[in-house]
């Protein structure tokens, strides 16, 4: 859809019944807008809408399409640092590491696939390990640990204990799981974001703002890629 000149941008139109008001947001996936339609709103006032939006939604886009790709010769981080992808097409393992890079065996069109599952292991070992620490040192147990991929949130915490965090945190830097899933478990004390919330966050772990900052900056790439 043209928005301005020279500006196309994907949009996916959900028409709903029950929502109250237009809503939208990127979805990172399909590197779309998906923009919820009340029943009353006609599609030119849609329009009118996203125009205003435009900036806000060619950033969002643009920090997506910057998004690692889970391709040979792409680097992508992992825990933070950098690792370029080697395609082994012939080599038996599946995915390895290797110093600075990630092995991968087998036909092309797996690859990224094949990473995707690797990463989604090495975050289910990498969080389990950070999170029973944490839990060990600050005395908040949570009753399970899930490991998910949302497109728009890092991590949640239920009233019954149960801890959610996305995979794709596996490749953000160290303080900035430390600061997630302490953000979590203070969640097992305070179900909201009171100052008392935020005071318990920051007893908890010294990243709560340059990690705020640098999820600010990266975040949607990491969630985007793929
Ligand atoms: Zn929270």
């Amino acid at each position: 859809m043209q928005l301005a000149p020279d500006c196309h941008v994907p949009v996916i139109w959900k028409p709903s019944s029950r929502a109250r008001r237009l809503s939208l947001r990127i979805d990172p996936r399909r590197q779309a807008v998906s923009v919820t339609l009340p029943s009353g709103l006609s599609a030119a006032q849609a329009v009118q809408f996203l125009k205003i939006q435009i900036h806000w939604i060619t950033k969002r886009l643009t920090a997506l399409q910057q998004a690692p790709a889970f391709l040979p010769g792409r680097t992508i981080p992992i825990e933070g640092k950098p690792h370029t992808i080697v395609h082994h097409p012939t080599a038996r393992g599946g995915v390895w590491i290797e110093a600075d890079q990630i092995c991968v065996s087998g036909a092309e069109e797996f690859i990224s696939r094949r990473i995707t599952d690797f990463l989604k292991n090495h975050a289910r070992q990498i969080l389990g390990q950070e999170l029973r620490a944490q839990a060990q040192t600050s005395g908040l147990r949570p009753t399970r640990l899930d490991i998910r991929d949302t497109s728009s949130r890092w991590g949640s915490c239920s009233s019954s204990g149960r801890i959610m965090l996305s995979w794709r945190l596996v490749m953000a830097p160290t303080a900035v799981r430390h600061y997630l899933i302490a953000h979590e478990l203070a969640h097992l004390r305070h179900m909201n974001h009171a100052p008392a919330f935020w005071q318990l966050v920051d007893q908890l772990t010294p990243h709560r703002h340059h990690a705020e900052a640098w999820l600010k900056h990266h975040g949607s790439a990491l969630l985007g890629a793929h």
